[in-house]
């Protein structure tokens, strides 16, 4: 279970946007890309020239390495994911954003369940979740249609169960996800479509990426 081990708020000052990796402090003034808008690096503040995209394929690139960094995913895997969306009927982008959805890190982050999707992985890879009754630890899991998942009966005694549970249900959550916080847990109504997932992302460029 490779994953980017790094410091995060790099990866958004590389792209040059927030990516939010890193729950409420992306909301406060303390987040590194309201304070240094510039890309990391020891040429750092005079590099704002080098952030000009200028050919297609710096284009492309860009996008790819956002979407990665978006859901928090190493190369290899993402690839693979590309592979199976071109399996898959339909626009091979959307199809792509839909199956990175589908993770199970990503719909407890989703659910608000997570401050992050970084959170989200660690929730599920500590073992805290169950898939239709069954224990779930593999972030990359991925949902489907009528799936119902929910805090194991052993960790809801835990403080960030009992706290999350107390809070009242977050706002902006996707129409194919229900939530309950009351009872801890989340059923999965169908599906995503394109429409209901908010990635910033021109996925298109993804695809254009992998055709070269
Ligand atoms: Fe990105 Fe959040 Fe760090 Fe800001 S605080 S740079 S949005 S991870």
């Amino acid at each position: 279970m490779a994953r980017h081990t790094g410091p995060v708020c790099r990866l958004c000052r590389r792209e040059g946007e927030k990516l939010f990796l890193k729950g409420a402090r992306c909301l406060t003034p303390k987040c590194p890309v309201e304070k240094r808008g510039y890309i990391p690096g020891q040429h750092g503040p005079n590099s704002k020239a080098k952030r000009v995209k200028t050919s297609d394929y710096s284009l492309q690139l860009r996008e790819k390495q956002k979407v990665r960094r978006l859901y928090g995913i190493l190369e290899a895997q993402f690839r693979r994911y590309f592979r199976e969306a071109l399996k898959k009927r339909g626009v091979t982008g959307e199809q792509l954003l839909i199956l990175l959805e589908r993770r199970l890190d990503n719909v407890i982050y989703r659910s608000g369940f997570a401050a992050s999707r970084a959170n989200a992985r660690q929730v599920v890879a500590h073992a805290h979740l169950t898939v239709n009754g069954h224990p779930v630890d593999i972030p990359s899991y991925l949902v489907k249609a009528g799936d119902k998942i929910a805090v194991r009966e052993n960790s809801r005694p835990l403080t960030y169960w009992k706290v999350l549970g107390e809070e009242k249900n977050v706002p902006g959550v996707p129409q194919w996800l229900s939530p309950d916080r009351s009872t801890l847990s989340i059923i999965v109504q169908s599906l995503p479509t394109r429409e209901q997932i908010e990635a910033p992302v021109k996925e298109q460029l993804v695809v254009e990426y992998y055709s070269r």
